[in-house]
């Protein structure tokens, strides 16, 4: 192997990340270039060695295949050829040794975009959840109590993965500055930027001990129990953010944020569009003929509606104030009822007789169907 990234570090193939790490920072501070008895390419031997070995995706990749994995940006020279992976932008800091996980930290860099933050550094990841409601609390707002497992701030640390009581030291290999100049190959050619310290993400210091529960994350995985509001006038589909309730961010970074998917179950009685509650009725013939006042269902319990006297079939009566909340608002829209007029079916002989009185009234003729046996009857 070209080069052995574990003896280079002095330690086993076994070591732990804790010895992975206690070896770096010992020959880091040994020989780093600003020192007397600094050696430049050794320092970046050992960066290089530790940047792959300290992430365990790199460190599996590098114990089954070997160095060459890095090879597409280690200066094979221009000559190599082109190789569709030089312009993968993983590969651009790959080489010397510092990682870029984000595509964009190395236009942040080039570009002098702010203090160049380390992904890692980021605030903690945004988390969605589907909470199903339903068709009255959605009308009228409720308070919920979910539980989401995630990654929370580890409490033994307070989320600083910083074991309490540590001896906290100035960083070795960026002697306190919080920033490194490297060198790096871009699509530009070799350019000298300087970037946050990855060995104590632009902090300046160093604990000496990691935290023992969370081993240096500042972070927990576990079930929290959350009582969230959920607003009157709540849609399908809407989506609400709990600021601040996602995943913890990495060493005591802020936390992202919680997202809740809204989704309304239906209603037997009532449908809805935004803050419009919609229904429908049946009333009799007579009923609509004479009028009446009846007793409609609506969100707030049932409510008397007067019918007057002719009213066709298909009317729309608008009970207002008693359609859903209006978001944000301290309004509600409006109920809609639809009232159809059935046509009575199944008449008795006393009805048939009474609707022919009726029509005979009116002048117009009406052909009763004595159904198949009343024919045969006459
Ligand atoms: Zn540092
Ligand atoms: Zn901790």
């Amino acid at each position: 192997m070209a080069n052995d990234y574990y003896s280079i570090l002095g330690i086993p193939k076994s070591a732990s990340a804790e010895e992975i790490k206690r070896a770096y920072r010992k020959l880091a501070h040994q020989h780093h270039p600003d020192k007397d008895k600094g050696n430049e390419a050794k320092f970046k031997e050992i960066n290089e060695a530790y940047q792959v070995l300290s992430d365990p995706a790199k460190r599996s990749q590098y114990d089954q295949f070997g160095s060459a994995f890095t090879n597409g940006a280690r200066g094979q020279g221009a000559g190599a050829g082109f190789n569709p992976q030089d312009f993968d932008f993983s590969n651009f800091t790959r080489g010397f040794g510092f990682e870029g996980e984000d595509p964009f930290d190395i236009f942040s860099n080039i570009f002098g975009g702010g203090g160049g933050r380390r992904s890692r550094r980021e605030r903690g990841v945004d988390l969605e959840y589907g909470l199903i409601l339903s068709f009255e609390e959605a009308v009228f707002g409720v308070e919920k109590e979910i539980q989401i497992e995630k990654t929370d701030k580890c409490e033994h640390c307070n989320g600083s993965g910083t074991e309490p009581g540590s001896k906290i030291s100035t960083c070795p290999k960026c002697h306190g500055q919080g920033q490194i100049r490297v060198m790096r190959r871009t699509i530009f050619g070799q350019m000298q930027t300087a970037t946050n310290c990855d060995e104590c993400e632009g902090s300046g210091k160093v604990a000496e001990r990691s935290c023992a529960v969370c081993k240096g994350s500042g972070q927990k995985r576990r079930v929290k129990t959350l009582k969230v509001k959920i607003p009157a006038g709540i849609d399908d589909g809407q989506r609400i953010r709990v600021s601040g309730e996602g995943e913890a961010g990495y060493k005591g970074s802020n936390f992202g944020d919680l997202y809740l998917s809204i989704q309304v179950s239906p209603s037997r009685q009532f449908r809805r569009d935004g803050p419009t509650l919609f229904s429908d009725i049946s009333i009799s013939v007579y009923q609509a003929a004479l009028g009446t006042e009846v007793e409609v269902p609506t969100v707030d319990g049932r409510v008397k509606l007067k019918i007057p006297a002719g009213t066709q079939s298909e009317k729309v009566f608008r009970l207002k104030g008693k359609g859903a909340h209006i978001l944000n608002s301290s309004g509600r829209g409006d109920h809609l009822v639809t009232v159809h007029v059935a046509t009575p079916t199944k008449l008795t002989k006393k009805e048939k007789e009474l609707f022919k009185q009726l029509a005979a009234e009116k002048g117009e003729s009406v052909e009763v169907d004595e159904g198949f046996w009343g024919k045969f009857s006459k």
